[in-house]
């Protein structure tokens, strides 16, 4: 630590999912990732730009997956930033959109890298609770003045969600920066997209780690006024997104059938262990996420989670107020969540 200045000494760090190295051994139901492989299409996209030419730089401004997402969203490439994952949008919106001496606020619980990006930036911030129903009541972020406001909608790690009218309605009130991070919005739908064109102070988040199955690749999007994203443009590096990123996001957003097959099972596959959950007695908070929140009334969450992991398999559990209540199970394939099922209910029965 001789050489990290005073804000790396004091901050926290951000802790991710396990990642097993050996990772065949484990159902890895824990990091909110994809079941179901990139589409074939992805694959063949990325391996064909596999050639001499890597050698050349990729395009800056990723002008391709600007376009064709502008195209299918109805808004214009100057409102897109493609961003080395969504992690790193964040991390220039620290960086770039709030002064040292402003104040940030965020629901608690929620994605925990905000609060390791403000520190890491030295950004004062808020954490305010959610209530007992684990939605954010957005009239607390006008109690005090906040620079920044940023909500995941759909939340993580309680899968909640707030609605376009209702985060219309909180814009018509704050003058601040609100950072809509929406990693999750593809599976049931519901984006704010739209508010970009009424409101020049609001940025929506888009991750391909989820939805299109490419948590590897790290690609993610910004959408916001034009303003913002030159903005976002000026501080990034040079050359954020790698030339096979490139490639394989702009097959992922073309490949609109296999999206969509991809997301109906995963909705499938939700609902049947929403069911299966249930009937075994647990209690699951409302979710449009690829994970689900849930506990049960006479297992206490943190020895699930282990229990869980001695059979390898790998769920998430939180410790800290109200989230360590509750364990949260990635939406998995079928296989996967039939093998989940089975052994939570063989630890009931010992319990
Ligand atoms: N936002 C939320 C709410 C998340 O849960 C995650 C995944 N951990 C991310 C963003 C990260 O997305 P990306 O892989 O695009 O950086």
């Amino acid at each position: 630590m001789k050489f990290w200045n005073s804000t790396l000494r004091s901050m926290d760090e951000y802790i991710p999912g396990e990642q097993p190295s050996n990772l065949d051994e484990y159902i890895k139901l824990n990091t909110n990732e994809n079941p179901f492989p990139p589409s074939e299409k992805v694959m063949k996209a990325i391996i064909e730009n596999v050639t001499p030419n890597l050698r050349r730089y990729p395009d800056s401004k990723a002008s391709r997956v600007r376009a064709i997402f502008a195209e299918q969203n109805n808004i214009s490439p100057e409102n897109i930033f493609v961003g080395n994952g969504s992690d790193e949008i964040f991390t220039l919106i620290f960086r770039g959109f709030i002064e040292k001496t402003g104040l940030a606020a965020f629901p608690y619980p929620s994605y925990a890298l905000y609060d390791t990006l403000a520190q890491g930036n030295g950004i004062k911030f808020k954490k305010i609770a959610m209530d007992k129903s684990l939605t954010v009541d957005m009239d607390k972020f006008l109690e005090e003045k906040y620079d920044m406001v940023i909500i995941a909608n759909p939340n993580n790690p309680t899968g909640t969600y707030i609605s376009t009218a209702r985060i219309k309605h909180f814009l018509t009130n704050f003058k601040g920066l609100l950072v809509v991070d929406e990693a999750y919005i593809d599976f049931y739908g519901g984006s704010a997209i739209g508010l970009i064109n009424e409101y020049d102070n609001i940025i929506v988040t888009r991750s391909f780690s989820k939805s299109y199955s490419l948590a590897g690749l790290r690609v993610g999007l910004a959408i916001a006024n034009g303003d913002i994203i030159k903005g976002l443009l000026k501080i990034k590096d040079s050359y954020n997104v790698d030339a096979l990123a490139l490639a394989g996001a702009e097959a992922a957003l073309l490949d609109t059938r296999s999206f969509e097959y991809n997301i109906s099972m995963l909705r499938n596959n939700k609902e049947y262990l929403e069911e299966r959950l249930s009937s075994m007695g647990f209690e699951i908070i409302p979710s449009r996420a690829n994970f689900v929140f849930t506990k049960h009334p006479s297992i206490d969450s943190k020895m699930l989670y282990e229990k869980l992991k001695e059979e390898k398999i790998l769920i998430r559990y939180f410790s800290g107020p109200i989230q360590s209540e509750y364990v949260r199970i990635s939406i998995g394939t079928m296989m996967e969540i039939k093998k989940l099922c089975q052994a939570i209910a063989s630890i009931l029965e010992g319990v």
